[in-house]
């Protein structure tokens, strides 16, 4: 019996298929655990599972061996979920796919039993405090400080997480995060294989002369036992003929007829070694993986033609202010031409998504009636972004505009520079973020923020921050605030790019990096070793 076991912190997939496609018979059951709103007569929101993983899918296996003897069945999928599970989520899945029904309920029905005395996960603990969804009056304007960015990151990681996965085809996948561990299904490579053009022979023949007794092409597959004084011409990626053989180069050989005289050896063996790679069934990649085009090759080598991966995502962005107006519109005095719009356009570009942008009036009433539109937009977006109005003026209405869409503003004030008035809300599953409109706070508040939001709904790894030494001095007068300077990454480290203002967009076209500088930090030198963010 086929059985696959995964003990994961990703969601469960909505949709699994049993691995063989059954003919016009057979059966495959299906069982899922949901994790119910109320644990020991208390409304929960979520239940947190952990579990010593190993032993645990030792025992799964161990169990189902046991009662496949007893029920032969084609084959089993059991993955757990483990971590904080939200109320509604697949804690467990077990399929079963079998001939007979009769042999796919009987394996089932003892394994479900089974599992809840001999596996090592439990139930850590139910979460009362409703982590998203309860709609709450705005906060009032913050005073004070404001988060540090490491608790503003850990809220929205803990409000952002990963989207069910979804089945495409590879030529879609590009950009998506790999949800699946994808597992080797044959040695890679499968065989020895010449890494040059030239000559096999045995590994420690000691001899000068050889016989060329056969001629190898990439595709030729002609397996034969070489003996002392044998050798075979092959190509670049032949197939070797045997294993415990050398290839020496063919610019290290005299060929005279069907004889070839070895004239050097190199130290190593010019071969790549059958499985040296991947070993049959050992991890091609690991869920969480992004998918870059190096990526994507080896999915493609592994045959992993329809992954599992993050879903596009849907996101809403709106700007605010009158004084703003579309690129192609020369500006009156007092106006400025909107630059948000295509810097988060672009910005999103990494992240495959439908994006709907729009302009709001700076009127509450009006931008309400306005947004009446988007409604469905709205409602099925994973991420909504309001670009300027974030701050406590007058007429900013982010805040407000969030609550009236049954948003719960999480936070709404960070000790950071630029950026301070950010805004996080949450409504179930669905985040919100209120930018504050200069570009260059929008550049830092992407990559810092709404990335962080992006990634966690993918099922990405977090972003960590990188180390490289300062090109120039940095001799800025310490600040309470953490600073985020947009920076050029080269050879020669950081240089902290000029902006006049946080509404200088002339460094952005530069920056590939934030330079982190810490709270009451002191002037740096050229060369000292600072924390920064690829942008
Ligand atoms: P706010 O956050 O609305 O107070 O805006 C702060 C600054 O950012 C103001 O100078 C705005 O004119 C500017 N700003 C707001 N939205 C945009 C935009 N879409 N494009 C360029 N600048 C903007
Ligand atoms: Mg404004």
């Amino acid at each position: 019996m086929q059985i696959e076991i995964q003990l994961t912190s990703q969601p469960i997939a909505e949709k699994i298929l049993p691995p063989h496609s059954l003919g016009a018979r057979g059966a495959w059951l299906e069982f899922r655990g949901v994790v119910r709103a109320e644990e020991n007569g208390k409304n929960i929101s979520a239940l947190a599972y952990e579990a010593y993983p190993e032993m645990a899918e030792r025992e799964i296996r161990r169990i189902m061996e046991s009662l496949a003897a007893k029920h032969p069945c084609l084959a089993a999928k059991v993955l757990h979920r483990v971590g904080i599970i939200p109320v509604g989520d697949t804690a467990i899945y077990v399929g079963v796919e079998s001939a007979h029904r009769g042999e796919a309920i009987a394996l089932l029905m003892e394994f479900m039993n089974q599992l809840k005395q001999d596996v090592p996960i439990w139930k850590a603990r139910a979460v009362t405090e409703t982590p998203a969804g309860i709609k709450s009056q705005p906060l009032a304007p913050a005073k004070g400080a404001g988060l540090s960015i490491d608790e503003a990151l850990t809220k929205i990681r803990t409000h952002s997480q990963p989207l069910p996965g979804v089945r495409v085809p590879l030529a879609e996948a590009f950009g998506r995060v790999l949800r699946e561990s994808v597992s080797a299904a044959e040695d890679f490579p499968a065989c020895d294989r010449s890494t040059r053009d030239g000559y096999a022979i045995l590994q420690n023949d000691p001899a000068e002369m050889f016989q060329v007794v056969d001629t190898l092409h990439a595709a030729d597959w002609k397996p034969r036992q070489l003996k002392s004084g044998e050798a075979v011409r092959v190509a670049t990626g032949s197939a070797m003929p045997c294993e415990n053989l050398r290839v020496v180069m063919q610019e290290d050989a005299e060929r005279m007829g069907d004889r070839v005289k070895i004239l050097f050896r190199e130290n190593g063996a010019n071969v790549r070694k059958r499985g040296e790679e991947i070993r049959a069934g050992g991890t091609v990649m690991e869920a969480g993986t992004d998918l870059n085009a190096g990526a994507m090759a080896l999915l493609a080598t592994a045959g992993c033609v329809k992954p599992i991966v993050s879903p596009s995502l849907k996101i809403v962005h709106f700007t605010t202010g009158d004084e703003i107006v579309p690129p192609e519109q020369a500006p009156k005095p007092g106006q400025i031409r909107d630059s948000n719009s295509t810097l988060i356009r672009n910005l999103l570009q990494k992240y495959p998504c439908d994006v709907t942008q729009s302009h709001l009036r700076e009127n509450f009433e009006e931008a309400k009636s306005q947004i009446a539109k988007y409604k469905s937009q709205i409602e099925n977006a994973n991420v909504l972004v309001v670009s300027g109005g974030a701050s406590a003026g007058e007429k900013d209405f982010t805040r407000e505009l969030l609550a009236h869409l049954g948003f719960e503003i999480i936070f709404n004030r960070l000790n950071v520079r630029p950026g301070a008035p950010l805004i996080f809300g949450v409504n179930g599953k669905r985040v919100a973020f209120g930018l504050p409109g200069n570009p260059v706070s929008h550049f830092v508040c992407f990559h810092l923020f709404v990335a962080a939001a992006l990634r966690g709904l993918c099922g990405a790894k977090s972003q960590v921050f990188l180390q490289g030494p300062l090109a120039l001095k940095l001799d800025d007068a310490p600040n309470s605030r953490e600073t985020f300077l947009p920076a050029r990454w080269g050879a020669t480290g950081l240089h902290p790019l000029k902006w006049m203002s946080s509404g200088d967009v002339t460094c952005l076209a530069e920056a590939n990096a934030l330079i982190r500088v810490p709270p009451n930090s002191d002037p740096m030198d050229a060369g000292a070793k600072v924390e920064f963010l690829p942008a």
